[in-house]
């Protein structure tokens, strides 16, 4: 007998949706029977993923929404967007735009650190607020809101000071809504990966790539549906007791 699904029914938004790590946890959720609303700047990629997701028992439909997620004013159009067409706020919801704009802190220009910190820190807060509001405001307790951090947001790394920085406020973001919200029944997690093959990982220079998967223990760089397995957890009520967590998907690397 099949194992039972375990999002059956429920709405989750992933942002970043249209590439990589945040496509392979739209294929994860639609297969445990979420309906899923992909929402990247990337419109064409994220309709790419919506056509490569597996229908719900519902027969109801997945969506591709544009978005991004570094303005306050494209959040709101998006929360309301999805409203309009699910008539639900998402209950589960992955934050998983994100950029890199890699210089040694030497180097880094003023307009680069603030542009990784607009999209990676400020976009995740603005869709963890806007998601949690939308939770409150629904009046049923209950969500799931996981936000993609990295293991270089806890130790550093050579030539990414400002996305570090990023990485390291989203942890400490999720943390502090997942005691806020605690009393909703919302919990908040933050996921680190270490080194994932994507399309962002694809623009380091191959040398240091290889440098990289030779210091992971386990012998090779992720694949993301290794990183979108954890979210499905995450997401589902088999974690239940988990809130304010950092969960480690890295292959046991430890910069
Ligand atoms: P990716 O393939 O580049 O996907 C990121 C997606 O986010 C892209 O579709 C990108 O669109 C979109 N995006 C960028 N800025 C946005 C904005 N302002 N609003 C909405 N969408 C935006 O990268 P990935 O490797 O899957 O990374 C996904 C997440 O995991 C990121 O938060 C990343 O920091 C994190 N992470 C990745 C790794 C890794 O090794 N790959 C490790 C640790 C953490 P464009 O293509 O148009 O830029």
């Amino acid at each position: 007998m099949a194992a039972p699904l375990r999002l059956r029914a429920t709405l989750a938004l992933v942002t970043g949706g249209g590439s990589g790590i945040g496509r392979a946890i739209c294929t994860r959720l639609a297969e445990e029977g979420a309906l899923v609303a992909v929402a990247d700047q990337n419109e064409a990629g994220a309709a790419e993923t919506v056509r490569g997701l597996p229908r719900g028992e519902s027969g109801r439909e997945h969506e591709a929404f544009g978005v991004d997620v570094s303005s306050a004013q494209s959040v709101g159009e998006l929360m309301a967007r999805i409203q309009a067409r699910f008539s639900t706020p998402p209950r589960v919801c992955v934050s998983c735009a994100g950029i890199t704009m890699d210089e040694f802190l030497l180097k880094q220009t003023e307009a680069a650190f603030d542009k990784v910190l607009q999209v990676n820190l400020k976009g995740t807060f603005l869709v963890t607020q806007a998601v949690a509001r939308g939770l409150v405001e629904s009046g049923a307790p209950g969500g799931s809101i996981i936000n993609m951090g990295s293991i270089v947001g806890k130790v550093g790394n050579l030539g990414q000071v400002s996305y570090a920085a990023s990485k390291a406020g989203v942890e400490g973001l999720t943390k502090t809504a997942a005691k806020e919200l605690a009393r909703f029944g919302i919990r908040c997690n933050v996921v680190l990966p270490g080194f994932i093959a994507t399309p962002m990982t694809d623009k380091m220079p191959p040398k240091v790539l290889q440098k990289f998967a030779g210091m992971v223990p386990l012998g090779r760089l992720g694949d993301p549906k290794e990183v979108a397995d954890v979210c499905v957890f995450l997401a589902s009520e088999e974690s239940r007791y988990i809130t304010g967590a950092s969960v480690e998907v890295t292959g046991g690397l430890f910069l």
